[in-house]
């Protein structure tokens, strides 16, 4: 990247590190179990929620139990599960009109972060009449209070149950924008890991990742705090402790509630200091092939890692000594060297590979220039890459 550019990017980004103690942030307040989910609706005095869902969440039968508890409480809601993963701008308006026509007060996100996201728009729609999704692509385009969103998370996972950003996908374009706004945090993170025990193996393994991804990207970044120093820390080491655990026995309860810990704290994290070009790049594949979110981080994360180099070495060599992935004696070099062997040999034992094989040689171009679009000036990464040298990164995931 040529001087002036890097001068403006890194001026971008301080101004938005110095005005971190400035900003909105806000915690979503854990709640344990659907009980609670169903005492604080009362609590707030509202009667009618929709619960958005996907079918096959439903059609597993995840969702009965608060299902159960709103009807023994006499609350009634109204079921939105048509969501499926990368969800659109379509998916959005059709929740929309089920929302606005049942007179709904407050909504359950109830899935991974496709389900979560679609419920974070449907809610700024409800906000915002006359300001379309498209419009809201980008920075604090809604600023308005939203009703009350339950997000219960049935993934650990994507930290869409703390972040304030919902990611949708433009059906007819194929691009995938994020949304940001203070507005979208979650009111409440349920954090019941019991939606999480039947989580098919492959997908704990890629959620985990996810996770993972959130915690080193905001980690490595240069707009980090001592709170997301020690967020994205803690994180880091529970997923070392915990995600091959839950992918080995996936019943096993104490992993499991471990996992959705390291996915609210990773949350927390990138929440304030942002990802990287490991996220920018995953949400062009996410866009352009459908390629899942954590299964794209997973692949590129150690590419990237590796890029970076020397910039991030040092902060790498930290958290590999924080998780004891490396030894206190290790220089710099070494220890982030055995971070990224880790990450590589958690990726080898959920056989999820190195390269992305939707990706076609001749749309390196185009989704390079969509990560640089996401990427600069607003994620504060390690090092800077333009449109090129984002491109050796793409190159390095194609199939020969
Ligand atoms: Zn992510």
């Amino acid at each position: 990247m040529n001087i002036f550019r890097k001068f403006y990017c890194r001026t971008y980004q301080q101004i938005f590190h110095i005005a971190i103690p400035f900003m909105p942030y806000r915690e979503p307040k854990i709640l344990e179990n659907m009980d609670e989910v169903v005492k604080t609706l009362k609590e707030e005095k509202i009667d009618k929620v929709m619960l958005a869902t996907d079918k096959s969440i439903r059609g597993l039968g995840l969702t009965k139990e608060l299902e159960d508890a709103l009807t023994r409480a006499n609350l009634s809601y109204v079921v939105y599960d048509d969501i499926l993963p990368n969800p659109t701008i379509d998916m959005v308006e059709e929740g929309l009109k089920i929302y606005l026509k049942n007179n709904c007060k407050a909504m359950i996100a109830f899935g991974g972060g496709s389900v979560m996201d679609c419920a974070k728009v449907i809610l700024a729609r409800v906000a915002k009449p006359k300001k379309s999704v498209q419009k809201m692509k980008g920075l604090l385009k809604i600023r308005k209070k939203l009703h009350p969103l339950f997000a219960v998370p049935t993934t650990a996972g994507t930290g869409s149950e703390t972040t304030l950003a919902a990611v949708i996908t433009d059906g007819k374009s194929h691009y995938k924008y994020a949304i940001n706004d203070f507005s979208l945090i979650p009111k409440y993170a349920v954090l019941d890991y019991r939606t999480t025990l039947n989580l098919p193996k492959f997908i704990t393994a890629t959620t985990g990742m996810d996770a993972l991804t959130h915690a080193v990207e905001a980690y490595i970044g240069k707009s980090t705090t001592k709170k997301t120093r020690r967020m994205a820390e803690d994180a880091v080491k529970l997923i070392v402790k915990n995600l091959k655990l839950a992918y080995d026995e996936p019943h096993n309860e104490e992993a499991r509630k471990n996992m959705l810990r390291a996915s609210f704290y990773a949350g927390v994290a990138f929440t304030i200091s942002y990802v990287g070009y490991v996220h920018a790049i995953a949400h062009s594949l996410g866009g352009q092939y459908g390629v899942a979110h954590g299964f794209a981080n997973a692949v590129i994360l150690p590419h990237a890692l590796k890029r970076y180099g020397k910039s991030a070495q040092k902060k790498l060599s930290k958290l590999a000594k924080t998780s004891m992935i490396a030894d206190e004696k290790d220089d710099d070099k070494t220890a982030s060297e055995k971070m990224i062997k880790f990450i590589e040999s958690l990726n080898s034992y959920f056989e999820i590979p190195t390269k992305i094989k939707e990706l076609k040689a001749e749309d390196i171009p185009g989704l390079a220039l969509k990560a640089d679009k996401e990427a600069n000036p607003l994620y504060p990464v390690p090092k800077l890459f333009n449109k090129k040298e984002l491109e050796e990164i793409y190159k390095e995931l194609l199939v020969e």
